[in-house]
């Protein structure tokens, strides 16, 4: 496999107040992970900022202009948009640039550069839902690409999957009510943000959600995620693959009580590609969503990398 990583500096200059879960030590513990040898074949790109009408794939432009506002002008500022969710000054040049990571990546994909491609972006964007910045997300990153690729590269079927421990409220919201995208969630319930019920199907049943309950490890996310997430998107045939990957169902991470072991994602990762052998041409795009404990992100990012490029 041909196995690109989109990354860039920027991601380390949006900054959180002291003791926030989501900061940039979390990309620097990834990046020493990557220094080992088995890494040496990952081609690693710059990611290029993308213009802010690539946000108008998925969210009206009262939310961009609101989010653009609440930006904080001075270096060592930092704003809160809503309870959990801060700004400072380098915020949106980074979140675009997550978005231009996505969508460079979303065109390797189509162009045949590249089979797969990881973007160790932050922050995250699951949780940002049509209008609305929650959850230590500003843009919806994972939708804008599934709109890209529709757009620009003809894509039908689109499928979105986020493995995050925290339900993807945002994308949820964006694709309740579009048929061309499948989003399948496994998340642990209760947890914020509190939706992602197994009753929660979409106006087409494009909507999946696999709920596991606190304290369960391994084998249930495994049962869950075949019986569930697999066949749902094994029927629905998609020609690309998104991945939303949170690794905050990690058991060390302090965000939540779901244990799963660095082998679980590699696993998982493996099952994703065997699907997308078969309707998607090998392409699958990954995106860094949540993860809080630095050793376990570390530790199960690298196998889900590591399985992106052994196949
Ligand atoms: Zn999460």
């Amino acid at each position: 496999m041909t196995t690109r990583l989109y990354e860039n500096t920027v991601f380390l200059e949006h900054i959180t107040p002291p003791g926030h879960p989501e900061r940039p030590d979390r990309l620097r513990s990834l990046n020493l992970a990557l220094e080992h040898p088995n890494f040496t074949a990952l081609k690693r790109i710059e990611a290029k900022v993308a213009n802010e009408d690539a946000v108008l794939l998925a969210h009206p432009e009262s939310h961009l202009f609101g989010v653009m506002r609440q930006i904080p002008e001075e270096e060592g500022e930092i704003n809160q948009l809503e309870a959990d969710t801060y700004a400072s000054s380098k915020s949106l040049q980074a979140a675009l640039t997550a978005i231009g990571g996505a969508m460079a990546a979303v065109d390797d994909v189509f162009t045949g550069v590249a089979d797969n491609v990881f973007v160790a972006s932050r922050p995250p964007g699951h949780h940002a839902e049509k209008d609305k910045a929650m959850g230590f997300c500003f843009f919806n990153t994972i939708a804008i690409a599934a709109r890209h690729a529709q757009k620009v590269h003809g894509a039908e079927r689109v499928a979105i999957v986020d493995w995050d421990v925290h339900h993807g409220n945002g994308t949820q919201d964006i694709f309740w009510d579009d048929p061309s995208v499948l989003f399948c969630s496994t998340h642990q319930m209760p947890l914020y943000p509190g939706t992602g019920a197994k009753d929660e199907t979409g106006v087409h049943n494009n909507i999946v959600n696999a709920p596991l309950s606190p304290n369960v490890g391994s084998d249930h996310f495994r049962e869950a995620f075949k019986s569930r997430v697999l066949s749902a998107v094994k029927d629905f045939s998609p020609d690309l693959i998104l991945i939303s990957a949170g690794f905050d169902a990690h058991h060390r991470d302090p965000l939540a009580q779901i244990n799963l072991v660095g082998d679980d994602f590699d696993w998982a990762t493996a099952r994703l590609m065997e699907l997308a052998d078969r309707s998607a041409g090998n392409r699958v795009v990954s995106l860094l969503e949540g993860g809080y404990d630095l050793e376990g992100l570390a530790e199960s990012a690298g196998l889900h990398i590591l399985r992106l490029m052994k196949g």
